[in-house]
Parts: structure tokens; C-alpha cells; sequence
């Protein structure tokens, strides 16, 4: 029986980054997939000044992923990309409109209406810790957790990284190679979520194309500010590798114990 998911992010290339691959596993299996984006990633680095054609750039960047995943719709909240400053923090001069300051129970309600409108089964947020910190993924667990409340959204998953073997390849990596001095390996200790909290694997080599397609079309995120973007690295990977660091996607379903190893979204259906 075809269901509908929603994934809801902060910033254009999160979908891409964390859930793209499951994104186009269930469009394949006949699912209606829908992507919600909290703000436009206005104030995120790139060649192109930050603000309004920014904006209008990332957009188009976002529907073009949305396409290449087998997306049925896009809806933009239409909020104010908080930014994060230098220390990893709230930046101090942030848009009127910033993600960050929406009040979240507004916020909630218009998720929420989209949810209702789409029947949906299940809807992605973010692990409470917003994946690495940026103040408008903290957001998105936040208004994404109450959206599925007002909306009564029987599942609800938390997109994240296994910490575990990412905090290995770090340590393995700082070996040889020296990190620019305020990138703190130790930061991670703290960000997404370790391995024995995780309770979906999903196996997503199979979709290593669609989510390839979908890193590329954020053109912007690959290019700007000094030294090498993660996007930009990340596309540079060889194909066999690529499926191999990027061929899983990992949630966490806060209902099901923790040591649950599931390797699909709908395992485990309320309703089955
Ligand atoms: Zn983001």
C-alpha cells in the first residue's frame, strides 16, 4: 500500500546530506515522498552574496534535488536562515524572520497543516542534538516533534549519523592530517547519535545515483569560503567508495527500544 513521508529540513542540502538516499528508495517503491524546508540557506557560504539571490539560487538548487529523488512535492516555510557564527553559536545578526526566533508552536502549526493536508504516515526531523549543533537543525527537532503531535503523525524518525564509525574516521584521519585549528574533533563526541541508540540501518547503495544527483545540484555548497567544502569532498569520492561511505542512512524512533535494528522506514508500522 503506497503511504506518504515527509522529510522536513532547515536548509537546502540537508536532504541530501542525511536522508537522500531513503528518500529515493521509498519514491521507487511507489511511496509519495514530500520535502519540507524550514528556511531558503540564504546566509549559508558560498560564491554567491549571502541574501536574496542566494536565496532564489538555493531554491532552484533544492527543487532540481527534489527531482532527482522522485519527490512529489516541495513546500518552502518560507522562514530566515539563522546563520551560525564563528564558534559554532547563534550568529548575533540574524534576520528578523530567523528560523530560531519563529515562535515553535506557529512554526509547528504550519508543518503541521502540511502533514494533515497530506495524510502523512511518517515524517523525518532531526536527533535533539540538530546533527553537528546549527541552531536551525536544533529547531527542526523541536517544531518538527510538535508538528507530528498537533498532526498525529504515527511515525516519526529522526534523521542522524552514527557517530561511531564517523568519530573513528576522524581520529584515523587526524593522524595524517593536520585539522585547521579550530575544527575540534572532540565537538563530535557530542553530535548525532551513538551507534547502540540507532534504530534504522537503511541500505541505500542502491539509490547511490539519485543521491549523488542530488549533492550535485547544490552547486553552491560545493564552491565558496577558503579551503575545501564537505559537499565538494564528498563528490570527489569514487564511485565504489562513494556507495560504501554514503550506501547507509541512519534513524531513530524514539517509541521502539533502542537496540531495535531495523533497515527499513515503515518496519515495525503501528497499523501491521
Ligand atoms: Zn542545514
Amino acid at each position: 500500500m503506497p503511504r506518504t513521508a515527509v522529510f522536513f529540513h532547515a536548509h537546502p542540502d540537508d536532504e541530501a546530506l542525511l536522508t537522500a538516499g531513503t528518500m529515493a528508495m521509498l519514491a521507487a517503491e511507489g511511496h509519495r515522498v514530500v520535502l519540507v524546508v524550514a528556511t531558503a540557506g540564504e546566509r549559508g557560504l558560498a560564491d554567491v552574496e549571502p541574501g536574496e539571490e542566494l536565496a532564489r539560487t538555493r531554491t532552484a538548487e533544492l527543487y532540481k534535488s527534489a527531482a532527482a529523488l522522485g519527490c512529489a512535492r516541495v513546500v518552502l516555510l518560507g522562514y530566515g536562515d539563522s546563520g551560525l557564527s564563528s564558534d559554532g553559536g547563534v550568529a548575533g545578526d540574524r534576520p528578523d524572520n530567523a528560523f530560531i526566533d519563529a515562535d515553535s508552536e506557529e512554526a509547528a502549526g504550519r508543518l503541521a497543516k502540511v502533514l494533515i493536508e497530506e495524510e502523512a504516515d511518517l515524517l523525518t526531523i532531526y536527533d535533539p542534538a540538530g546533527g553537528y549543533g546549527h541552531p536551525d537543525h536544533v529547531q527542526v527537532h523541536r517544531v518538527g516533534g510538535r508538528a507530528a503531535e498537533i498532526a498525529g503523525t504515527p511515525v516519526v524518525l529522526e534523521a542522524t549519523v552514527n557517530r561511531d564509525p564517523l568519530l573513528k574516521g576522524l581520529r584515523l584521519a587526524g593522524r595524517f592530517y593536520r585539522f585547521p585549528a579550530e575544527f575540534d574533533v572532540r565537538a563530535f563526541e557530542r553530535a548525532y547519535t551513538p551507534g547502540d541508540a540507532i534504530t534504522h540501518r537503511v541500505n541505500v547503495r542502491r539509490f547511490a545515483r539519485q543521491k549523488r544527483a542530488s549533492m550535485e545540484a547544490h552547486a553552491t555548497q560545493a564552491a565558496g569560503g577558503e579551503g575545501p567544502r564537505t559537499l565538494a569532498v564528498m563528490l570527489k569520492v569514487p564511485g565504489p567508495l562513494y556507495r560504501l561511505l554514503f550506501g547507509t542512512e541512519w534513524y531513530v524512533r524514539r517509541d521502539l527500544p533502542a537496540g531495535a535494528r531495523l533497515t527499513h522506514p515503515f518496519d515495525h508500522w503501528p497499523r501491521s
